[in-house]
């Protein structure tokens, strides 16, 4: 293997050295009281950066297999997939793949899901549960996920709302009880700060009361299945859980909590700005400018050189960042600015990107 590249990816992300030292933890029966011990305690810390009471589950999958599970274990009637890029398209798939009935709402690339959409969608009475991609990582913007649950709680309370907040959560404001989010699922590898592997989902008792009336939850990601374990057993796992990630997601809530949530917010904030910043003066900022993420940024390829031979440059100056993702592979490229990402590594990343256009630019001129 060449030497590391620090990623700018959105996903996996940079693990920091004591965090994967974690890892390496000797393993412990997964049937133990140390092993219940330390899953409550992970609920616990959970909770507290999630903002919410609800049951947490894990899972140990990326973030799609909880994605998937939650189709099947909370859709009845039909489920309104709102879509605004990538993964809300993904999700309508799982819908799709496993039989379960399914529409899907899409907004314009760069777009938001509007409050208005998810009203009109909703007022026809054909849903009982509804997703929406927290943070489009393909699109680089954020939906006002508090303002949508706003129109639920008036018109529709009854209709359960699931949330993917994978690249956002821990990164972004995202109060989980306050917005009334039933579902609310995210992975390790992006805002955690952990190697992928592993992910988690808050949800509640009003959702898990529902899921039980549903046939055919399957088994593997039945959040059912899942709770049962967490409620009556108490803290243990269905099946054998990756320690690993337990042991290093417990050590690194520690961090996160010790650093606060407001501040951890406010440091993507301010990385996103520098981010910004760069790419209004250097090219142009891909989506709605009154909605963007603060945790991976878009970028219109405007500087008349192929994506490919920036990153290949900074690949040798130790950096990786993202090429487009689908329908704007080829048009667009991506900076993640999550995780443990410090201000400085993001000035020193984009200094050395601005050295590399330059050099580029005069290999061509
Ligand atoms: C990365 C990502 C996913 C997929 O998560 P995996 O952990 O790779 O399965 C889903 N939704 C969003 C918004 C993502 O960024």
């Amino acid at each position: 293997m060449s030497t590391h590249k620090k990623l700018f990816i959105p996903g996996p992300v940079e693990v920091r050295d004591e965090v994967l030292e974690k890892m390496a933890t000797p393993m412990i029966g997964h049937r133990t009281k140390d092993a219940s011990a330390l899953q409550q305690e992970i609920s616990e810390k959970l909770q507290k950066v999630m903002g919410t009471k609800n049951t947490i589950i894990l899972s140990t999958s990326s973030g799609s297999g909880l994605m998937e599970g939650a189709v099947r274990c909370f859709t009845s009637k039909k489920a309104a997939i709102f879509s605004i890029g990538a993964f809300g398209e993904r999700w309508y798939k799982m819908a799709t793949c496993n039989g379960v009935p399914a529409d899907i709402f899409r907004s314009e690339l760069g777009q938001i899901t509007t409050p208005e959409m998810v009203d009109e969608a909703l007022s026809t009475g054909e849903y009982d549960m509804i997703t929406i991609t927290h943070n489009e990582t393909s699109t680089g913007i954020h939906n006002p996920v508090g303002e949508i649950s706003k129109v639920l709680k008036a018109k529709y309370p009854d209709v359960i709302l699931c949330v993917d907040t994978v690249s956002s959560m821990c990164g972004d404001y995202i109060p989980v009880d306050e917005w009334g989010i039933d579902v609310c699922i995210t992975s390790t590898q992006k805002c955690l700060g952990l190697p992928p592997g592993m992910s988690i989902a808050s949800v509640s008792d009003r959702a898990l009361e529902k899921a039980k009336t549903i046939p055919n939850r399957g088994l593997y990601f039945d959040y059912v299945e899942l709770a049962k374990f967490v409620k009556e057993k108490p803290f243990q796992y269905p099946s054998t859980p990756s320690e690993s990630h337990m042991f290093a997601l417990d050590y690194q809530l520690d961090c996160i909590l010790k650093e606060g949530m407001e501040n951890r917010y406010k440091r993507h904030c301010e990385m996103a700005e520098l981010v910004r910043d760069w790419a209004r003066k250097n090219a142009e900022l891909y989506s709605d400018p009154d909605n963007l993420s603060v945790t991976v940024t878009c970028i219109k390829n405007t500087l008349g050189i192929p994506f490919a031979e920036i990153n290949k440059k900074m690949g040798e100056r130790g950096y990786l960042l993202s090429g487009g993702y689908g329908a704007l592979k080829e048009t667009t490229f991506r900076i993640a600015h999550m995780a443990d990402t410090t201000i400085d590594e993001v000035k020193e990343m984009l200094r050395n990107l601005d050295e590399v256009i330059a050099e580029l630019k005069a290999q061509n001129a």
